[in-house]
């Protein structure tokens, strides 16, 4: 009788293994799953995996997302996404700008020899390719706002911001739209694709990435070009691209890894947060002395920082504020 509950309990559990393996798609592998264990403690702190180098040889690959694109058939683990269907402004739906530009930018990519992957809402797991490309557009009522932006993952690689700066540079000058300059939001940057840490259906951590928010549906002059002359946008993105590819240099691949740094603390008495590293940019808010925070990006004498646990509040302070690394007691 024992013996028989035993062997029917082993049963149940190698069940719950097999249906775990078929489900996620692949075995927990030991390394998988002290990742896991690592990264339970908080999502920044990475472990760091080999990075996966894509070889001196390997023909040049970009993946190109459509924003929303099939939301509704993404995995379980990104469930609470499958309502996120995008902005739109009565028939103007992002979802068909997104679709589009992709598809063209694709082709054009191929066109011109470099292999492209149009990729849904959901990304192959830990997804590996020399640069990925996420496509929205916004949606606002607030009057006065329009245009796009770009954004890296929290955290970019040295790699991410060159691919940025690039876009960024050539984006606007192909669509003549204005860059919405203080734009970007946390949901850009802790975009659920760029999140290797927290989701398998992501990219590898070290597949450069942006996002871009093409322009605003709910603007007429944005919409203009964003539904009736997307071969700007296109050129635009493509320009930006190729310049990022034709400077890499494949023997730098410590290029490709996100910058880490541990939490620090505010020293200063009260902190401006700024939203760019520019002091002419909108201060955010003030940081308390002792005020705990996580760099997430660093520019000469500026340091790009979250307020502890809280991401909804983040921003520039000058570096001289902030305890050194090496002296900040964690
Ligand atoms: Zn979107």
């Amino acid at each position: 009788m024992r013996t028989q509950r035993y062997i029917l309990g082993l049963l149940v559990v190698l069940l719950i293994s097999a249906g775990m393996v078929v489900w996620t798609g692949r075995a927990f592998s030991a390394r998988r799953l002290l990742t896991l264990y690592r990264t339970r403690g908080t999502e920044w702190e990475l472990s760091a995996p080999p990075p996966q180098y894509r070889g001196l040889t390997a023909p040049w690959r970009i993946g190109v997302q459509a924003g929303h694109w099939q939301v509704e058939a993404l995995p379980w683990e990104l469930s609470r996404l499958r309502t996120s269907t995008g902005a739109h402004y009565r028939d103007f739906r992002e979802v068909d700008v997104n679709l589009s530009v992709a598809t063209k930018l694709v082709a054009r990519l191929q066109e011109v020899g470099i292999e492209a992957d149009l990729l849904p809402a959901t990304v192959p797991p830990s997804y590996n390719a020399d640069a990925f490309i996420s496509i929205h557009a916004d949606g606002a009522n607030r009057p006065g706002v329009r245009g796009w932006k770009i954004s890296t993952p929290w955290r970019p690689s040295p790699a991410s911001k060159t691919l940025h700066g690039f876009i960024a540079d050539s984006y606007g000058r192909h669509t003549g739209l204005p860059q919405d300059r203080y734009g970007v939001t946390y949901n850009m940057r802790g975009y659920y694709a760029f999140s290797p840490h927290r989701f398998q259906h992501a990219i590898a951590h070290t597949t450069p990435a942006v996002i871009i928010e093409t322009g605003f549906v709910t603007v007429a002059a944005d919409r203009e070009v964003l539904f009736n002359q997307q071969g700007r946008i296109v050129e635009g993105i493509v320009e930006g691209v190729i310049r990022y590819l034709s400077r890499k240099n494949p023997l730098e691949w410590q290029k490709l890894l996100p910058q880490a740094s541990p939490a620090t603390t505010v020293t200063a008495r009260e902190v401006p947060l700024y939203v760019l590293p520019d002091r002419d940019s909108p201060v955010k808010e003030r940081l308390l002395q002792g005020t705990r925070v996580l760099p997430v990006d660093q520019e000469p004498g500026w340091t790009e920082v979250i307020v502890w646990r809280n991401y909804h509040r983040f921003g520039w302070i000058e570096t001289k504020a902030l305890q050194p690394p090496e002296s900040s007691g964690n």
